[in-house]
């Protein structure tokens, strides 16, 4: 099997670098839009054409596994009416809200 070197974006010539400058300085004229959207074009018809091998590493890894999530009762905000997990709202005035509704009072 030969190894490959991983994806690499197409060359920039000096030109090209030069037209990038102005687009980063804010040229918008339809010469430097149509030489930033062919590069775009180009780097990602680069990525679809490359191989898999190119592109991704592929191995074993061992992860350290989250904690299972917490179940929260979920509850009505007795202002809009949306459903929110019990700890993401608020008691205000007596009345349970959704954290948007309760910054707003
Ligand atoms: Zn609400």
């Amino acid at each position: 099997m030969a190894l490959r070197p991983p994806w690499q974006p197409p060359s920039e010539d000096a030109e090209t670098e030069a037209m990038w400058k102005r687009y980063s300085e804010g040229d918008r004229s339809p010469e430097v839009t149509a030489m930033v959207q062919d590069r775009k074009a180009r780097k990602m018809n680069s990525i679809l054409e490359a191989d898999d091998a190119e592109l991704f590493e592929i191995k074993r890894i061992s992860v350290e596994m989250p904690e299972p999530a917490r179940i929260y009762k979920t509850v009505t905000c007795a202002n809009c009416g949306e459903k929110a997990m019990e700890p993401r709202t608020r008691m205000i005035g007596g009345k349970l809200l959704c954290i948007p509704c309760a910054e707003k009072e």
